[in-house]
């Protein structure tokens, strides 16, 4: 069997074009959705993803701001930046790229993020929204796998699902999003006995490790959907996944490549979660004039 593929820069121009036609809807009515992008340091790695995160808003018609700190940045001066873009109505989104330097806490930071401005998720009140079903962002990565696992048309319900994976950014948030898909959901984690035994009972494998090879052609009933959110490098140093693509691809109904599977869609439901989250403002605005 030859699985197919999920297609997730096919999926992102689509659900991108979508993001541009909304903002365009926005705009005739006066806003703009706007993104700030904090980034402190000079990690080349959260460069180039915060580049990708800048020249999508482009692309897309959004409005975005990058600011850009050194690794000595006082916590104090981060926290005043972003309670300044809490209230900057030219801003619905705020997004402090991690990691940050070792002197500043990320979980301060993130929690100074005004949870209507959380479009990375991260917030406790985003998590606990998710946990307890009621509206609020998704994180990004876990929020692209649902995307990516609904366009291949297959229900969710009832399906197992096998989550690889425990991370606050990754693992648990997609675990708890497939429950709310209503499927019967198991997470794996480094110290699970025998991971093979639960991902060869897996109608859908979602692989969130950070370590090439977890996943082999052995482990995968024939049929599952397979995931693959890891971004490894191989001993020839090119990018790869969590699954061994080429031979779990025989036996999976459909899987994701890496890359042009998760990582596309990361920076698409960015995008998505920023224009919700002008489109919310406007709904608020709309509610105000009518008074
Ligand atoms: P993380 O915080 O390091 O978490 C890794 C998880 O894998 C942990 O829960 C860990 O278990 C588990 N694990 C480690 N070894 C395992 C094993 N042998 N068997 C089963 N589980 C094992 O990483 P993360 O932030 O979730 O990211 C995971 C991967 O996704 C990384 O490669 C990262 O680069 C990638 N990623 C990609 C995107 C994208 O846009 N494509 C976005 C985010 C992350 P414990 O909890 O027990 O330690």
């Amino acid at each position: 069997m030859t699985a197919q593929l999920i297609d997730g820069n096919a999926l992102s121009r689509q659900l991108r074009a979508d993001v541009a036609q909304r903002t365009a809807v926005l705009k005739a009515k006066g806003i703009t959705p706007g993104l700030a992008v904090i980034i402190v340091g000079l990690d080349p790695a959260s460069h180039v993803y915060v580049g990708k995160k800048v020249e999508a808003c482009a692309q897309a018609g959004l409005h975005s701001v990058l600011e850009q700190y050194p690794a000595t940045l006082a916590e104090a001066e981060l926290l005043a930046r972003v309670h300044a873009l809490n209230i900057d109505p030219a801003i619905h989104g705020i997004l402090v790229q991690l990691p940050l330097p070792a002197h500043i806490d990320a979980h301060k930071v993130i929690e100074a993020i005004a949870p209507s401005k959380d479009v990375d998720g991260f917030h406790i009140a985003s998590a606990g929204a998710l946990m307890t079903g009621t509206p609020g962002f998704w994180s990004c990565t876990p929020y692209g796998c649902i995307k990516l696992l609904q366009s291949t048309g297959i229900n969710l319900k009832g399906k197992h699902a096998v989550v690889i994976g425990r991370s606050n950014n990754v693992g648990k948030p997609m675990a708890l999003m497939l429950l709310q898909k209503n499927a019967t959901v198991t997470v794996c984690h480094s110290a699970t006995a025998n991971l093979k035994a639960h991902t060869l009972q897996a109608d859908v494998i979602v692989a969130a490790v950070g370590r090439r090879n977890t996943l082999t052609a052995d482990m995968v009933k024939p049929g599952a959907v397979v995931i693959d959110v890891g971004m490894n490098r191989n001993d020839a140093g090119k990018l790869c996944g969590d699954v061994d693509f080429a031979g779990v691809k025989e036996v999976a109904g459909w899987i994701t490549p890496v890359p042009g599977g998760v990582g596309p869609m990361t920076v698409t439901m960015l995008l998505v979660n920023t224009v919700e989250a002008a489109e919310c403002v406007a709904l608020e605005s709309t509610r105000v004039a009518a008074k």
